[in-house]
This record gives structure tokens, C-alpha cells and sequence, in this order.
């Protein structure tokens, strides 16, 4: 290929139709901006699609986790298991809540929590454990689930990356207590800030709807379709403002209406590059699990030119990123999967850990790779990235 066919592949790119981008207009036209008829509609809409009996919009999927612990009562004192890679996010809310956080290695297979060591991180101040479907493959819930209800602990699905994620046949966010999406735009369906909270649980969708709304009994909108719209609620809780505006919502349930096809579209890209990638020892793609259905959020694999170990992690980490400086000179961006949570500043001070204290999550850290994965991208965009992939020398 000669340096004029170069292209520019981002790592993400936000596709929406002309359609999703008039749907914002509608409720600027009606003056119901926040949570009225288009966040109803929108989690109507993400109902059907996941099976969950209840969805409650929110702001993110950071504000998603806090409400859902903080609907069981978690606060200070009480602990909460989370795998050592994922978002910082995932581990901050406990934080938030006055909680002690509690790292959990991840199985460098799928990059999720490695369950064998679960059980081990159960003390008596256990409240909640955080799986999370990193990229969009579920984690292991029926042994997570199992150990929960041993434990009596409540769970709380970090299904950010989850759109699209099936475990044995269900959705995820509908298998732990409370489900937790995201909208930002490096996920499948966005709203440019978003999240959705999903369960099966009535009581427990009452009161997350409480609690986003400043713990009022009843919404606005319950409150204006109402016999007394003039009279205001009674707040029985100290709530907070998670509410989704319906410009947002207005846009995320114009995307559902390609729910299936977005899902389709990515499961396609990812299998593409499948195949192309096989032969090449060097690159682990994602793997494929018995029952699971991969959403691929993004599509990260896993860098191993050598064996890795605790010697050569260092020397592997260098080569990713010179091989990552590379794509980028061609144009295409990459980026490490997500980050160890336990070898960032705040964590890392705070709980005075070490690298090898969850070696996987380190590994994972150093030497993963997400290559370029969006609805939208065209098949030139993929066979440039394909390309590029296979001529590099590793
Ligand atoms: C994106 C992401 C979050 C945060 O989502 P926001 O909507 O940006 O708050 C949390 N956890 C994981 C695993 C994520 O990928």
C-alpha cells in the first residue's frame, strides 16, 4: 500500500442516522426537556429490549452504580468486591458512598472478575460485589449469583459496555439486583451523557426512582398527569438529581429502533476480524465463551509476542506501545483495553497496593490492545485496519 491510500480510523466513531438527530427537536418544540414522556418512552423501549420488568434513566452509568448501592442501604463501613480492571468509575461510587473498596484479580481470558478467587474476598463488613461485562462479555454470573446468595450480599451489574451482552440467553442487567448501562459516546447506543438502571425488583425500581428525583414520592410528570398537579410531593428520603433530560432520552430511543441492527453490525465487524487475525500468534483476539453472546463494545486483545511473566511484562508493554505509536502513524488509533484500577494514583496510595497484589489486572493493563470497532464503520475503514495489522512485524 503506498503512504497516499493512508486513511484516519478513530478508535470510535458516533453514528447516528438524520432521523436520531432530528428526534432531539421534539422536545425542544414541546418544552418538556427533563424526564417527562421521552425518558418514559426511551426506558419503555430499553425494557423490551433487555427483559427487565423496570428501567429508570439517569445521568451515567457512574451515577447508575452510586443510586443502585446506595437504594440497599450501602454506606460507610460496609465493603464492596470489584474486579481490579475495569473503569475507575466501577470503584469510585463506593468510594463516594464512604465504603471501602475491595479488588478482585480478573481471569485474563475473558478480562472479567476471576471467580475462583471470589469467595476469598468476603469478610464480615461484605455488602455488594461489582461484576463488571467488560467490552461486552458477561461475566460469570451463575457462580457470582451462587456465591451471593451463600453470602447474602447484594450485586450490581456494571453493564456499561453491556449493550447487546447475553448470558445464556438474558440480557445482562437483569441477572444481579440492579444493571447499571452508559450512554457516553464510546458506547454501542449513547446520548452523549446517559445511563440506565435495569431490575426485576418493583420495590426496589420504587425507590431508585425516588432517589434520582430528590427522593419525591411521585415525578413531575405523575404529578402534572395527575388529579392535584398543583400540589407538590413529599420527599421521605434525602434523593438526588440523576435525572435524564428528554433531548437525551429523546436521541437514545431513536437509537432503539436499531437496537438488533447495532448489536448485529458489531458482532459482524468483531467476527471479521476473527478470521483475519487466527494465524497471528502474537495477538489474542476475544474469546469466545459457551453461552455467552459478546456485545463488543469495543474489541480488545490481548499482546503476547513472547510468553508472559512477571520478566518479560515490562519488555512486552514497550513493544504495545511502540506497535500502538506505529498504527497511529498510520492513522489508526488504538488504545490499552481500560486501565487496572489498583495501579492508579488514588487506589494505589490509598490501599497501598502493589502491581503484583492482582497480576492479571497488571498484564491486562500492559499489554492489552483495543483495535478500532464502531457501527458505522465502513469495510475500506476495516480492511485498512486489517491490513495494517497484518503487516506489522511482531
Ligand atoms: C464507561 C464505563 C463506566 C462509566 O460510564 P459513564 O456513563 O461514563 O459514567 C463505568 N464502568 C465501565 C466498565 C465503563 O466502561
Amino acid at each position: 500500500m503506498s503512504t497516499q491510500d493512508k486513511m484516519n480510523v478513530p478508535i470510535a466513531r458516533t453514528s447516528l442516522t438524520e432521523a436520531e438527530i432530528q428526534s432531539v427537536l421534539a422536545p425542544l418544540r414541546s418544552g418538556w426537556l427533563v424526564q417527562g414522556p421521552k425518558v418514559r418512552e426511551f426506558e419503555e423501549k430499553w425494557s423490551a429490549f433487555t427483559g427487565a420488568k423496570h428501567s429508570i434513566a439517569v445521568t451515567s452509568c457512574t451515577t447508575a452504580l452510586h443510586l443502585s448501592l446506595a437504594a440497599q442501604g450501602f454506606g460507610s463501613g460496609d465493603e464492596a468486591i470489584v474486579p481490579a480492571f475495569t473503569w475507575i468509575a466501577t470503584a469510585n461510587v463506593i468510594e463516594h458512598l464512604g465504603g471501602t473498596v475491595v479488588f478482585c484479580d480478573i481471569d485474563l481470558e475473558t478480562f472479567n472478575l476471576d471467580v475462583t478467587q471470589l469467595e476469598t474476598k468476603i469478610t464480615p463488613r461484605t455488602k455488594a460485589i461489582l461484576p463488571v461485562h467488560l467490552f461486552g462479555l458477561a461475566a460469570d454470573m451463575g457462580s457470582i449469583s451462587q456465591v451471593a446468595q451463600r453470602h447474602g450480599l447484594c450485586v450490581i451489574e456494571d453493564a456499561a459496555c453491556g449493550f447487546g451482552s447475553r448470558y445464556h440467553g438474558k440480557h445482562v442487567g437483569t441477572l444481579g439486583d440492579t444493571g447499571c448501562f452508559s450512554f457516553h459516546p464510546r458506547k454501542a447506543i449513547t446520548t452523549g451523557e446517559g445511563g440506565m438502571i435495569t431490575t426485576n425488583n418493583a420495590v426496589l425500581a420504587e425507590k431508585l426512582r425516588r432517589l434520582r428525583d430528590h427522593g419525591a414520592v411521585i415525578s413531575d410528570l405523575q404529578r402534572h398527569l395527575g388529579a392535584r398537579p398543583y400540589l407538590l410531593a413529599d420527599h421521605p428520603d434525602a434523593g438526588y438529581n440523576q435525572r435524564m433530560t428528554d433531548i437525551q432520552a429523546a436521541l437514545g430511543s431513536a437509537q432503539m429502533d436499531r437496537a438488533t441492527d447495532i448489536v448485529a453490525e458489531r458482532q459482524r465487524l468483531a467476527a471479521r476480524y476473527d478470521e483475519a487475525f487466527a494465524s497471528l500468534p502474537w495477538l489474542r483476539t476475544p474469546a469466545h465463551i459457551e453461552g455467552l453472546e459478546h456485545g463488543y463494545q469495543s474489541y480488545p486483545c490481548l499482546f503476547q509476542p513472547e510468553a508472559i511473566n512477571p520478566e518479560s511484562i515490562s519488555r512486552i508493554n514497550q513493544a504495545r506501545n511502540a506497535w500502538m505509536d506505529q498504527l497511529q502513524q498510520v492513522g489508526i488509533s488504538t488504545r490499552p483495553a481500560t486501565h487496572a484500577v489498583h495501579m492508579l494514583t488514588f487506589y494505589r496510595e490509598k490501599y497501598a497496593l502493589k502491581l503484583e497484589d492482582f497480576p492479571n489486572a497488571w498484564v491486562a493493563n500492559d499489554c492489552s490492545i483495543s483495535l478500532p470497532l464502531f457501527h458505522g464503520m465502513s469495510e475500506a475503514e476495516q480492511n485498512y485496519v486489517i491490513q495494517q495489522v497484518l503487516e506489522s512485524q511482531r
